[in-house]
C-alpha cells in the first residue's frame, strides 16, 4: 500500500520536560495537535474534533468536525520526523492514535496502522468501543497489525458510563464483546490490550462504582490503566486527592489485576490526556 501524503505543516512547537507539543495545520486550515512523548513515542490525532463528547476532555468539547484523511494520519508522523531529524532525537520510533479524535469512527485508521506497520513503526490506539462491527474487526483474525489498542471504560455503571463517554458504547454490549473475543486471541495479543479507567471526582470514584468496573474487568485479565484527570479549561471536573487516587489504586490490585499508574507524560499540562484542541479552519492556535 502507498499513502499519498500531505503533509501537514507544523505551525507551533511547545516543548516541556517529557513533551513536545506540535500544532499541525491542514490543508482546509483546520488544526489538530500531536505530542511527542519520551522522545521518540508519538500521539496522533485522527479527527478534528471529536463525537464521543466526553465531559473531561477538550477535545471534543466542539464536537466533530471532519476525519482525518490518510495523508493527513501519515503526514503527522513524516512532518513530526523531518522535524526531529534535524536535532539530537532518535526520530518516532512508536505511535499511538489517542490524540484528538476516536480512532474507530476514522475509517481511514487501519490504513494508518498497515502504513505503520509497513514502515516499521508498531502503532497502538485508544478507544471508546464503538461502533461495536468496527471493535470487533479490531479483534479478530485479519485486524489491522496493530501493537495494542487501550480501551477507555471510566465507569463500572451504565449511568455512570453515560455521563463519562456519552456517545461510546453501553458497558454491557462493549464487555459482552470483549468477553467473546479476548480469549479467543493470543496471550501475546492479549498483553498487547488494557482497559482504561480514569478517575473523575464525585463522579466515577466511589468503591461501588469502581467495585463494579472490577466485576466486569475481572475475568479478562488485562491490564488496567489507572489515569488521573487533568484540568482543561472547557471542563469544571475536578481532580481527586492523591489518597483517593492511592486508595483506588490499592483496591484494584486487591483483586489481583496488573494495575499501572499515570505516567508523567500523561499528566502533563503540555499534551496530557485529554488536554489536546482541535481548531476549524481559520481560527487562531491556542496561546
Ligand atoms: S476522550 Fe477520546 S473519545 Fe472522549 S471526547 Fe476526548 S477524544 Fe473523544
Amino acid at each position: 500500500m502507498h499513502a499519498t501524503i500531505e503533509q501537514p505543516e507544523i505551525v507551533e512547537e511547545h516543548r516541556s520536560a517529557i513533551n513536545r507539543r506540535y500544532v499541525v495545520r491542514l490543508h482546509d486550515g483546520a488544526a489538530v495537535e500531536s505530542v511527542l512523548y519520551r522522545g521518540d513515542s508519538l500521539c496522533v490525532s485522527s479527527q478534528v474534533g471529536c463525537a464521543v463528547g466526553c465531559p473531561f476532555c477538550a477535545s471534543g468539547a466542539n464536537g466533530l468536525s471532519r476525519n482525518l484523511e490518510l495523508g493527513e494520519l501519515t503526514g503527522q508522523v513524516a512532518a513530526i520526523d523531518a522535524a526531529l531529524s534535524s536535532g539530537a532525537t532518535a526520530g518516532v520510533r512508536r505511535v499511538t492514535v489517542s490524540g484528538v479524535g476516536e480512532p474507530l469512527h476514522n475509517p481511514t485508521v487501519p490504513d494508518f496502522i498497515s502504513w505503520c506497520r509497513e514502515r516499521g513503526t508498531p502503532a497502538s490506539i485508544t478507544t471508546s468501543g464503538g461502533p461495536l462491527r468496527r471493535l470487533r474487526a479490531w479483534l479478530s483474525p485479519g485486524a489491522p497489525p496493530h501493537n495494542g489498542i487501550s480501551f477507555s471504560i471510566h465507569a463500572g455503571r451504565e449511568p455512570t458510563r453515560a455521563r463519562t463517554v456519552p456517545r461510546g458504547p453501553a458497558l454491557e454490549p462493549l464487555f459482552e464483546l470483549l468477553g467473546e473475543r479476548v480469549p479467543a486471541l493470543s496471550g501475546s495479543r492479549r498483553r498487547k490490550l488494557a482497559l482504561a479507567y480514569l478517575l473523575l471526582a464525585d463522579l466515577n470514584d466511589d468503591d461501588a462504582e469502581i467495585d463494579a468496573f472490577l466485576d466486569r474487568a475481572a475475568p479478562l485479565g488485562l491490564k488496567i490503566h489507572l489515569y488521573r484527570y487533568n484540568p482543561v479549561p472547557t471542563s469544571d471536573q475536578r481532580q481527586i486527592g492523591d489518597a483517593r487516587y492511592e486508595a483506588v489504586f490499592e483496591r484494584m490490585r486487591a483483586r489481583g489485576l496488573d494495575v499501572r499508574r499515570s505516567s508523567q507524560a500523561r499528566i502533563e499540562d503540555n499534551g496530557g490526556c485529554g488536554t489536546l484542541v482541535a481548531l476549524r479552519g481559520n481560527r487562531q492556535p491556542r496561546p
